[in-house]
């Protein structure tokens, strides 16, 4: 019997899950479908039941429902619930689990892929929404100097931080005061390069071999990239971070964590980065 699985989103067109799980499924031999769900921005409890109701097993969950997946999940994993955000869940005929593998993903990736170590550095998170919930446990575990979250809403990352401070040294600083201030990872977790937009970061936050890095994927350079490359900063989109989170969920619902290099390699191919 074919597997159902779908992501859900608003915007959901651009996601290249379906492609990455499809690969996978070549890959391991597994029978699923993955299906694009795009689901109103007050909908999507509806949009998950009527997916159940049609034999789903399980949901990535994106931009802007991963807070609304961890209210729906009925147990959720450690990692998912020290950050209050869901982007996979799967289900039974009465539970539903939670989990969260962006953060996971991005270190892979860094660490990993681009052989960016993470211990000791002075990281910038500019964004508060899901994602960067989702990321910022597993980057503390790495054991940065400091992780300073600024967002253009000032609440959203005081909150962020006041969940996180227990875990290592993490602070809030304001857009406007990021003057004056360097890092060694910019690391860009707003959907502003969604819409070809630009959180504002002064060029000189890119210290001396720095690293930016846009979770956006498939925008080719956006405006950040152009940024921390003006900067002289080294760049990376979120390309590899979504192949290597995908590959943790399709591990949570099929128990085997499949090869992620030779399907970001095929990728890469259709979306360069300049
Ligand atoms: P959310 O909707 O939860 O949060 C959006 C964030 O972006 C908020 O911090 C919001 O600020 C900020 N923002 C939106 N527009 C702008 C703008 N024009 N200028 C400045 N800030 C802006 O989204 P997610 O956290 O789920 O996703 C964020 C990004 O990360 C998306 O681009 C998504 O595609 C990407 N992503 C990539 C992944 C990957 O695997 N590569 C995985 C997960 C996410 P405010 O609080 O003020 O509204």
């Amino acid at each position: 019997m074919t597997l159902r699985y779908a992501i859900i989103g608003n915007p959901v067109a651009h996601s290249k899950s379906p492609e990455i799980h499809a690969a996978f499924a070549a890959q391991t031999g597994i029978d699923l479908r993955y299906d694009r769900l795009l689901a109103p921005p007050d909908g999507f409890r509806a949009a998950v039941e009527e997916f159940r109701a049609h034999g789903g097993r399980g949901a990535n969950v994106t931009l802007p429902f991963k807070l609304d997946a961890f209210a729906y999940a009925t147990e959720v994993s450690n990692r998912a619930h020290d950050a209050g955000a869901v982007n996979t869940l799967t289900f039974d005929s009465t539970r539903v689990f939670g989990d969260n593998t962006d953060g996971v993903g991005l270190v892979k990736d860094m660490r990993d892929n681009l052989k960016c170590a993470i211990a000791g550095t002075r990281i910038l998170m500019v964004g508060a929404g899901g994602a960067a919930r989702g990321v910022i446990g597993p980057l503390l575990a790495e054991g940065p100097a400091v992780i300073a979250v600024a967002n253009r809403t000032f609440s959203k990352a005081e909150e962020i931080v006041q969940r996180y401070r227990p875990v290592g040294n993490i602070i809030v600083i304001a857009l406007a005061d990021l003057l004056g201030h360097q890092f060694d990872i910019v690391i860009n977790a707003t959907a502003a390069s969604l819409e070809n937009d630009l959180p504002v970061i002064p060029r000189r936050a890119f210290a001396e071999g720095s690293l930016a890095y846009d979770m956006m994927y498939g925008k080719g350079l956006t405006p950040f990239l152009a940024l921390g490359r003006q900067a002289g900063a080294s760049v990376a989109d979120g390309l590899g971070m979504l192949v290597e989170q995908a590959a943790e969920s399709f591990l949570i619902w099929h128990g085997i964590r499949p090869n992620t290099e030779t399907v970001y390699r095929q990728l890469r191919l259709f979306a360069p980065l300049n």
